[in-house]
């Protein structure tokens, strides 16, 4: 391709609005525009880096026996009634009226398309395993779409799912999808681990996340280095520490005078943290039951623990006219004193809590915290359940050694659905003795706009991309640092000839540009090698400079294909 026939816009200044460097480098390169938020128009460069993904997932989708479909976009809302989401999925789900007055959505997510078409053509369980996945555009109405690609209101995915006759067939296909995600990530020359993870909307049991490691991820991921145990902090777990057991004391109602908060409390009081208990109110946003959580006064409450204990889509804290509603003093909550059943207040406590002997825990009066509660004697509760979260230098559950904390982007997630979907969807087949069974399915998925944009995350410097070769929109920029002379043009005419020939994806740089502004265009879209026709192109030697280490060697032309082929192996 000539640079002068291509469309690329580079941009000398980074766009306001681009936060982290992935959005701020694939608008400079001109590889992506913004239509709308979280809306993009992928240009040339950038369509060529995503096509590459892509493939790469199509060719180790299908290295993993999994076959590609193609489903609509366009949903009707019956498929989602069925299946019982479309009061679930609240407003990331896209919907829309057709000319009937009849509703449709715009694909989240594909599990009610794939089992509508899977149950109406597969009887036995002959036909089974199956396993089909697509490579689609999907819209979810995200609360707050930024950083460019990575958090998209229209973004590229693929999703594959899975149906088999029973548990373990379900559990084999998962294990197979988790090797084939492996697969494309580490082709896309990518720093990722695989954690354990909550299942969100989509649902099911068991699941696992691709994490792509970089301090700009949203995700917070609990690491062990010593036995590689890896979980979201939305699932993490730790084994406690506990301060030794106390005779039990009788409890003493004390005053603390505008003391609410813990460390205050603790300040104050001349009690350990670790013999405190906070007591946070919050709400089902579908019920509106109140709840208070108990946890260690040290130990942050993890929210979406609480909200799949109790099987809602979200809780939210109570506000401090609804707690006062309640009968209850903001800062001065806790366990005892007050008959909380009669109000109707359904009560959780963390582990961390239960093992505590004479805690502090808020007085239930305005101003008072009460000393020595215990659990068990003084009080209980509805539900004891891990509800914690897990923080840096916690201890391993496995093997006891501390734990670590690293950001990562989800660019990749796998589901084992179970029977979520067919039990409802009533996707069936005969098993060996001829009996009805529900299948059992599994869901994988993989953010290719979003992969994208982490690749840039984890590859890149101050002139801009370093892209792997396996994701490159071109291998290699030909340049010719003076287009008035004649041997430097012809040199690069007969060099981009020849790279293109033998397959080398090859750009040729023949616009009437300095040089330096050539090459910091090269940089900044991330070309891993540069050939550069300069002052000894009558001689026939070139410069041949690798984007990723900044190194630079002279060669002959003659030796320019192979070099770079050998190169590509490398890089
Ligand atoms: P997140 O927690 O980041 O919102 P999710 O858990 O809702 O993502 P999944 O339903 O697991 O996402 O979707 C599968 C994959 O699709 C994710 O692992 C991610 O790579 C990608 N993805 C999800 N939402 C977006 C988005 N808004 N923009 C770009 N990619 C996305
Ligand atoms: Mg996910």
């Amino acid at each position: 391709m000539r640079f002068s026939k291509y469309y690329v816009k580079t941009l000398k200044e980074t766009p306001k609005e681009a936060e982290v460097v992935s959005h701020k480098l694939l608008l400079r390169s001109g590889m992506i525009k913004k239509l709308a938020s979280g809306v993009y128009s992928y240009l040339p460069l950038g369509y060529r880096t995503l096509r590459k993904i892509e493939n790469i997932v199509r060719e180790e989708m299908e290295r993993a026996g999994a076959v590609e479909v193609f489903m609509p976009v366009l949903q009707p809302a019956e498929i989602w009634q069925e299946s019982g989401r479309w009061d679930v999925m609240g407003e990331e789900m896209i919907r829309i009226k057709d000319r009937h007055e009849r509703d449709f959505v715009l694909g989240p997510t594909h599990e009610e398309t794939i089992t509508d078409i899977v149950r109406n053509d597969i009887f036995s369980y002959k036909a089974l395993p199956i396993n089909l996945y697509q490579i689609q555009t999907k819209f979810r109405d995200e609360r707050r779409p930024r950083f460019g690609l990575m958090r998209g209101r229209e973004f590229l995915m693929t999703d594959g799912y899975s149906f088999s006759v029973d548990r373990a067939g379900l559990d084999k296909e998962f294990e197979n999808m988790q090797q084939a995600y492996s697969k494309v990530f580490e082709r896309c020359g990518l720093d990722f681990r695989i954690v354990d993870a909550d299942s969100g909307a989509i649902g099911g049991n068991g699941s696992r996340e691709f994490h792509v490691m970089a301090n700009s991820g949203e995700d917070e991921l609990i690491f062990c280095d010593s036995c590689h145990y890896g979980a979201n902090v939305e699932k993490a777990t730790n084994k406690l520490t506990s301060l030794p057991k106390e005779e039990l004391k009788e409890p003493v109602l004390v005053p603390t005078p505008n003391i609410a908060k813990i460390e205050d409390v603790v300040a104050n009081l001349g009690v350990e943290i670790e013999r405190t208990v906070k007591a946070i109110m919050y709400k089902d946003v579908v019920t509106d039951a109140p709840y208070m959580v108990l946890i260690r006064g040290d130990i942050e409450v993890n929210e979406v623990k609480v909200k799949n204990l109790i099987n809602t889509i979200d809780i939210v804290m109570l506000t401090d006219e609804e707690i006062s509603k309640l009968g209850l003093f903001k800062g001065f909550i806790g366990p005892y004193g007050m008959d909380l059943k009669s109000k109707g207040i359904t009560v959780i406590a963390d582990e961390s809590v239960v093992e505590i002997t004479n805690h502090t825990a808020g007085g239930n009066q305005p101003d008072t915290h009460y000393l020595n509660v215990n659990y068990g004697r003084d009080y209980t509760v509805d539900i004891v359940a891990d509800v914690r979260t897990v923080k840096e230098g916690d201890i391993c559950s496995i093997c006891g050694k501390p734990l670590r904390v690293a950001r990562g982007i989800e660019c990749g997630h796998i589901f084992k659905l179970g029977k979520k979907y067919s039990e409802p969807m009533h996707a069936v087949v005969l098993d060996e003795n001829g009996k009805e069974v529900v299948m059992e399915m599994g869901c994988y998925g993989i953010g290719v706009s979003r992969t994208m944009a982490a690749s840039i995350e984890q590859n890149n410097d101050e002139n801009g991309i370093i892209w792997p070769v396996s994701i490159a929109p071109y291998v290699v920029d030909v340049i010719a640092t003076n287009m008035k002379d004649e041997d430097q043009v012809n040199l690069a005419e007969e060099l981009y000839g020849a790279l293109t020939n033998n397959g080398v994806e090859t750009i040729y740089d023949d616009r009437n540009e300095r040089a330096g502004f050539k090459f910091k265009d090269a940089d900044l879209i991330g070309f891993p090698f540069k050939v550069v026709c300069g002052k000894k192109s009558a001689e026939g030697i070139v410069e041949l400079k690798i984007r990723r280490t900044g190194e630079t060697m002279e060669i002959g032309k003659d030796q320019v294909v192979e070099t770079v082929k050998e190169l590509m192996k490398k890089y």
